[in-house]
């Protein structure tokens, strides 16, 4: 027979059940449940109660709402338990004990049904509680909480109409304050109250105590299906079939006089991390007034003076909870007549920021090892870092006033602020007629409103979940997104949303948190953080140990080398050395290397770039001191140095017409060079003009169709390096034949290059540590590695160029236009262009280590696609034993961490594969 129900102090019992894993205890009990039993344990202070479990919720709706054998008896039971530890009796004339009745699922979400106070109070039990405590004002309060709370969260009551009674009576009585009204005035409420529940519920108020309180659970269990915790489970991914508990909890009350409070802290800063409790309270209150944010809250500094005992007690608690949880805590408590209660504690959130210092300053504590620190900070929290937010000011600011809009699903990181737009013609005309920054604001999106989306700071809609087609596009493009808001309405006719009862007009501006699902009205300020944060600093410095790869990083020019070195890079995955052609001065010598019709020409053209390039590798190799470098040769088809095809054609078309109309002779003159000019530009780029690019002559290709041109950059490469060396220091040179398929395209190419490399070696009379070696982009050569490690010395996956030739699509074409249909329609679970896939692209680079490695024993091997600074595919890259991946600067500190990540997860698999008796998971925080 199952058990249904547990007193908090029962966690034995529990754990006899299920295992000493906290995890499967939260699942039977809910979070707040198995939290509120934990603390029992330990020994905080936490009023008496019980957990209904999940289970109980579960079978309960399979039975088609009605509880399972045995569970009301069991209620009941621990009901008298709970009544033998108060000294008082539920629904007692004498002394009667209240309940709260609070639901509680695995992970809080919202939809649940929020917590009734106060039950068991009816017009019997208030006349003994006026008797016993000799308070009318309190127990009047306490009695019309009950209906109005009873009304609203279990019968589903408008809470207007109740607030509605209390603000008419306050004008009437002409004070300011619910606190300010009198016994009377709430003896009064509380009866039109029942009037209005009557009205309402087409029933009387349960005045049975034993009524309410089996009322109060069904509605618990019956919100579990509720539409709204169901769109959220959708949107969120949360399995259907958890189930939420309900406790049942001894009230205690923070609002008995001028010694009792409640409130609610952090164990820490959540927004700095600082290790400092902070919170609010109030004095003489219940616990909702907190959080509903009618009364002006005190800081908990001011609890201090106020109450210095209490305090006192509730700051030892809250450290111990921390210790106890090892975590930062979220707390809730009452002190009732000087006595402190915890109400509930859980893991607290926090910023990014918050995140990596409590991280760092609980490892240096003692209280947690830096594996775990590590672990705990997440690459998305570090990334947050690079990226503009919102400051935590301004959120706070825009809260406290009313200016939190609504709440809906992060689904796309980051900080936008734009006037609303409800089409996508409007955002992209405002957007680039008027300069305007624009949210784009929908129902949900389809694939007609990309051009709004990308026109657009950030994309918000009502509908839709995490793989709605809106989440893949601004995950995709990089937009902060909020999406699901489902309390937001949005009228096409009249141009607006309404939020509740309020209204905003299309053109309002608003401001969108991507990173948190939050939606503001008006301009928040935003500011990037800081990545030198020394606490990130820190962290990142304990990963390093951690990690097996290498972080790398690509960069062009000098200053991206020294950004990716302060940023902890240890070496260049990939310098794209055609990058440097496309600049000013440079631009032009290269069409005439292209243009040229006889060698004299060529060689003189490619003599004039020589130092350019020279001077390029000699800045990078002079930042990257002792640390690879390694630099890719031309890759990019000789048409895309050209102008457009078109454009010539429009550009030849205007000079004959001037030429028509020309007057002087030296103006036909000059009009006619010029035109010979661009028609020989014209025929030139024809004859280059390929059917598809990027399957033509590039990468290697080129540099064997136009050797001379690729000697050059080998000789820059090797003269700079000469130079370099003897400026005295360390280079190391590893030079890199793009888009090789077949090892004889390298042994052609690299033969004549590596011939170049010893020719300026010798000439400079220097010798560096080079290597040559080639990109791994296309299936065949993953297939043959073997072969090609006879002539390369290293390989480089370019993911990229590997899963366009491995799907066969092109990666312009497909993001644009059908990979998110194949992504909305589950196809494909992920863009394989952001995440490698393992099972394909993946496995391909398995074989190509493999036989790398065969041939070459200890072959180096990276990746330097756009993968490589993404976790998971730094994983797999880890998996697969790369020596380092390679990222843009701004992601090195990502795959630091992420490389850490993916080693300690490996080793702990490894462990418990070995040991498989030991249950790590199983360790209960302690
Ligand atoms: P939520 O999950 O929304 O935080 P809770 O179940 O924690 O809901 O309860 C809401 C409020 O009611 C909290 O502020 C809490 O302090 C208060 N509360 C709940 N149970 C009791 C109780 N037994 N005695 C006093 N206050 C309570
Ligand atoms: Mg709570
Ligand atoms: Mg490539």
């Amino acid at each position: 027979m199952k058990k249904w129900v547990y007193l908090f102090d029962e966690l034995g019992i529990i754990e006899d059940r299920v295992g000493r894993d906290f995890e499967s205890v939260k699942a039977l009990l809910g979070g707040k449940g198995a939290n509120l039993a934990e603390m029992a344990r330990i020994g905080v202070p936490v009023p008496p109660g019980f957990t209904v479990t999940t289970e109980a919720c579960n079978a309960f709706l399979a039975a088609g709402m009605v509880f399972p054998e045995g569970m009301w008896e069991e209620v009941q039971g621990a009901l008298k338990a709970v009544e033998k530890r108060c000294g008082k009796k539920f629904g007692d004339r004498d002394n009667p004990l209240l309940l709260s009745c609070r639901s509680g699922a695995r992970t809080s979400m919202p939809g649940m049904m929020d917590t009734v106070l106060n039950i068991g109070m009816n017009d019997a039990t208030a006349q003994s509680m006026i008797k016993l405590i000799g308070d009318e004002r309190f127990v009047f309060d306490a009695y019309r909480r009950l209906i109005q709370m009873f009304g609203t969260v279990v019968m589903g009551i408008a809470d207007d109409l109740f607030e509605d009674v209390i603000t008419r009576v306050k004008r009437e009585r002409n004070v300011l304050n619910d606190g300010d009204l009198d016994g009377g005035a709430w003896k009064g409420i509380t009866a039109e109250f029942k009037g209005i529940f009557r009205s309402h519920a087409s029933r009387h108020f349960p005045e049975d105590p034993v009524e309410q309180l089996i009322l109060a659970t069904e509605a618990v269990f019956r919100s579990w299906n509720g539409k709204r915790a169901v769109d959220y489970r959708n949107a969120a991914g949360i399995p259907h079939d958890l189930g939420t508990a309900v406790n049942v909890v001894t009230m205690v009350f923070g609002n008995m006089g001028a010694d009792s409070a409640t409130g609610v802290a952090l164990t820490r800063n959540g927004t700095t991390g600082e290790n400092r409790i902070e919170g609010d309270y109030l004095t003489n209150a219940q616990g909702e007034d907190v959080v509903a944010g009618i009364r002006m809250t005190n800081d908990l500094s001011e609890l201090e003076r106020e109450m210095p005992r209490a305090y006192s007690e509730f700051r030892e608690v809250a450290e111990n909870l921390e210790k106890h949880f090892r975590e930062m805590q979220d707390v809730e408590f009452t002190i009732e007549k000087g006595k402190l209660w915890m109400l509930q504690t859980r893991d607290g959130k926090r910023t990014a920021q918050a995140a990596v210092r409590i991280a760092v300053e609980m490892a240096r504590e003692g209280l947690i090892t830096r594996e775990e620190a590590v672990k705990r900070v997440s690459a998305e929290q570090v990334d947050f870092f690079l990226h503009p937010q919102f400051e935590s000011a301004a959120m706070k600011a825009a809260r406290d006033s009313g200016n939190l809009l609504a709440e809906g699903l992060n689904v796309s990181p980051g900080a936008a602020c734009g006037v609303i737009a409800l089409d996508a013609d409007l955002a992209e005309a405002w957007a680039t007629n008027e300069g305007k920054k624009v949210i784009m604001v929908r129902p949900e999106t389809k694939p007609d409103d990309v051009h709004g989306m990308l026109a657009a700071e950030g994309i918000l809609t009502s509908r839709g979940g995490r793989t709605s087609h809106a989440a893949l596009v601004a995950r995709q493009f990089g937009k902060p997104a909020v999406v699901g808001v489902s309390s937001m309405e949005i009228d096409m006719n009249l141009r607006r949303i309404k939020v509740g009862d309020r209204v905003i007009t299309e053109g309002s501006v608003i401001s969108l948190d991507g990173t948190g699902g939050e939606v503001y009205l008006g301009e928040l300020s935003t500011k990037v953080p800081d990545i030198k944060d020394p606490w990130l600093m820190e962290l990142l410095g304990w990963a390093d140990d951690f990690r097996k790869l290498g972080v790398w990083a690509n960069a062009d020019y000098p200053r991206d080398a020294e950004r990716a070195l302060s940023y902890g890079a240890e070496g260049i995955g990939l310098c794209r050395s055609e990058h440097m052609f496309f600049e000013a001065e440079r631009l032009p010598l290269f069409q005439k290397m292209i243009m040229a019709d006889l060698p004299s020409e060529q060689q003189e053209a490619l003599g004039a770039l020589l130092p350019f390039q020279r001077e390029d590798f000699a800045g990078l190799f002079r930042v990257m001191d002792d640390l690879p470098v390694i630099i890719r040769l031309i890759d990019p088809p000789l048409h895309e140095f050209l102008p457009s095809i078109v454009g010539l054609i429009k550009e030849l078309a205007d000079l004959k017409l001037r030429l028509k109309h020309a007057g002087t002779m030296g103006d036909i003159d000059a009009l006619l060079l010029e035109i010979k000019e661009k028609e020989n530009l014209l025929a030139r780029a024809e004859s280059l003009r390929e059917e598809n690019p990027m399957l033509g002559l590039r990468g290697v290709r080129l540099g064997i169709h136009i050797p001379e041109l690729t000697s050059m950059q080998v000789r820059a490469i090797f003269e700079a390096a000469c130079m370099v060396t003897r400026e005295g220091k360390k280079v190391r040179p590893e030079v890199m034949i793009p888009l090789t398929s077949h090892v004889n395209e390298l042994r052609v190419q690299q033969e004549r290059l590596e011939a170049e490399a010893q020719k300026v070696m010798a000439e400079q009379g220097i010798t560096v540590d080079y290597k040559f070696g080639t990109m791994i982009e296309i299936p065949r050569a993953a297939l043959t590695t073997d072969e090609i490690a006879e002539v390369a010395s290293f390989i480089s996956f370019g993911t990229n160029d590997l899963t366009q030739t491995t799907f066969g699509i092109s990666r312009d074409d497909a993001e644009a236009g059908f990979l998110i249909e194949y992504m909305e329609k589950g196809i494909l679970k992920e863009n394989p262009f952001a995440v490698i896939d393992a099972a394909g692209v993946g496995e391909l680079m398995r074989i190509s280590v493999e036989k790398a490695r065969g041939a070459r024993p200890g072959m180096e091997c990276g990746i330097c696609g756009e993968h490589g600074g993404e976790p998971r595919s730094i994983a797999l890259c880890h998996e697969l034993g790369l020596n380092y991946v390679s990222c843009s600067p701004f992601r090195v500190p990502v795959a630091r961490l992420a490389a850490a990540h993916a080693a300690l997860t490996r080793r702990e698999k490894a462990v418990s594969a070995r040991e498989p008796s030991l249950d790590h998971s199983g360790e209960r925080p302690n």
